[in-house]
C-alpha cells in the first residue's frame, strides 16, 4: 500500500527559523538589527493572538519588532501618517498592518501607502503586479510558504494540473499566480464555479483556501493527488480543522498538509524571512 507523505509545515518552519537565526546574527555583526513594525488597530481578538505569535517567533530568530497598537477609533489620516513615518525610518525594514481594519479605514488605501520595499506581506499593488509578471519582489507569506513546502518535498508542479479552490487576494489569487509561474496548468475556482467537484477531481495538485470546515471529501479528489489545505476552521466540537476532511482524504492522497501543522507555521516563517531579506538588502 502507498504511504501518504505528510507535508510537515512545522518541521520546515523550524528549519527556516534556524537558518534565519544565523542570518540575523550576521546582520547584527554588521550593526544592523533587522526590525519589523507591526501595526494593530482596534481590539480584534484573533488579530491580537496573531500579533502575539508573530512577536514571539520574531524574537526567537533575533528580529526586533516594534509594536504600534492604535485605538479602534483611529482615523485613516492618522494611520497614513504613521505609515509615512515608518516608510522613511531606516531602522525599520518591514511594515505589517494587521487586517482586518475598522470600517472607517480603507485597507486598500493603507496597503498602497506602504513602501513596496518594506511590504513584508506582498499586498502592495506593485508587488502584486510583479508577481503576476513573473518577476516577484515580495511575496504574500501564505502562498510563498506553500511553494516552499512543495519544493522541500520535491513535488514538481511543472506540467501538473493544479486546481485552486478560493480566489482571495491573500491566498487563492497569489497561489494561482505562483503555480502558473512554476509552469503548472492552473484552474481557479470559487463560490460561483458551477462544476466545482468535477474540477477538483481532475487535480494533480489541489490547493483549498475557502474557510469551510472539511468541505473536500474523498469523492472530490483523485487517488494520488497532492493536497494543500489552507483552511483554519473550528468544527462543531470546537476542534481546529481544515477545508479538507483529512481522515477521508489522507489515505488516497500521495501527499497532504495536516491542519494544524501544515500551512499555518509556514506563513509566519516566510514573514520573518521576508523581513530578514529586506534588512540584508
Ligand atoms: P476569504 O474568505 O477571503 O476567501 C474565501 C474564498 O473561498 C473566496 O474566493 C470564496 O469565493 C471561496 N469560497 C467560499 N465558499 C466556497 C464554496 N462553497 N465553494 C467554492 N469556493 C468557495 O478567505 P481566505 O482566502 O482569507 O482564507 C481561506 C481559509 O484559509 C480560511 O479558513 C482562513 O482562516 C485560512 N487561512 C489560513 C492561513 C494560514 O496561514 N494557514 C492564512 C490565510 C487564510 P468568492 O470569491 O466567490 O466569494
Amino acid at each position: 500500500m502507498m504511504m501518504t507523505e505528510i507535508l510537515d509545515g512545522r518541521a520546515l518552519s523550524h528549519k527556516i527559523r534556524q537558518q534565519l537565526k544565523q542570518r540575523t546574527a550576521r546582520l547584527r555583526e554588521r550593526g544592523i538589527v533587522p526590525a519589523l513594525a507591526v501595526i494593530l488597530v482596534g481590539t480584534d481578538s484573533a488579530s491580537q493572538i496573531y500579533v502575539r505569535n508573530k512577536h514571539r517567533a520574531a524574537a526567537e530568530v533575533g528580529l526586533a519588532t516594534h509594536d504600534f497598537k492604535l485605538p479602534e477609533t483611529t482615523t485613516e489620516e492618522e494611520l497614513l501618517a504613521l505609515i509615512a513615518k515608518l516608510n522613511v525610518d531606516p531602522s525599520i525594514h518591514g511594515i505589517l498592518v494587521q487586517l482586518p481594519l475598522p470600517p472607517q479605514i480603507d485597507s486598500a488605501k493603507i496597503t498602497a501607502e506602504i513602501d513596496p520595499s518594506k511590504d513584508v506581506d506582498g499586498f502592495h499593488p506593485l508587488n502584486v503586479g510583479q508577481l503576476f509578471l513573473n518577476n516577484p519582489q515580495s511575496l504574500p507569506c501564505t502562498p510563498h510558504g506553500i511553494m516552499r513546502l512543495l519544493a522541500e518535498h520535491q513535488i514538481d508542479v511543472a506540467g501538473k494540473h493544479a486546481v485552486v479552490v478560493g480566489r482571495s487576494n491573500i491566498v487563492g489569487r497569489p497561489i494561482a499566480a505562483l503555480l502558473l509561474n512554476a509552469d503548472a496548468t492552473v484552474t481557479v475556482t470559487h463560490s460561483k464555479t458551477a462544476n466545482l467537484r468535477e474540477l477538483t477531481r481532475q487535480a494533480d495538485i489541489l490547493i483549498v483556501a475557502i474557510g469551510r470546515a472539511e468541505f473536500i471529501k474523498a469523492a472530490d479528489v483523485k487517488p494520488g493527488v497532492v493536497v494543500v489545505d489552507v483552511g483554519m476552521n473550528r468544527n462543531a466540537a470546537g476542534k481546529l480543522v481544515g477545508d479538507v476532511d483529512f481522515t477521508e482524504v489522507e489515505p488516497i492522497a500521495e501527499a497532504i498538509t495536516p491542519v494544524p501543522g501544515g500551512v499555518g507555521p509556514m506563513t509566519i516563517a516566510l514573514l520573518l524571512e521576508q523581513t530578514v531579506k529586506f534588512a540584508e538588502r
